[in-house]
């Protein structure tokens, strides 16, 4: 799946610090909060607010590597729904 990558292969163009999780505890990398934190998130919304089902094709991406990865640790999965799809069906937030 093309937008399976990490980082490297999203839409993003801003090169300032970008909220990307780290692995295997998929917290942000810059605030340290589970990603998709709330800057990443609506960093999202906006750069794909003209394809959305392509976030939603991202997001399930995502969601579906931090759950091996959390399984592998004992983790065990924490509502990943919501953290990483059911905010993907709003609007972006104006600025
Ligand atoms: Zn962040």
């Amino acid at each position: 799946m093309v937008l399976a990558g990490f980082g490297g292969t999203s839409l993003t163009t801003a090169q300032e610090a970008e909220h990307l999780h780290e692995r295997p505890n998929w917290n942000c990398r810059v605030c340290s909060r589970p990603w998709p934190c709330l800057t990443a998130r609506t960093r999202l919304l906006h750069e794909y607010r003209a394809f959305p089902s392509l976030l939603r094709v991202y997001l399930s991406a995502q969601m579906y590597e931090a759950l091996q990865d959390m399984v592998l640790d004992g983790t065990g999965p924490l509502n990943l729904y919501d953290r990483f799809l059911a905010w993907a069906w709003h609007e972006p937030p104006h600025r």
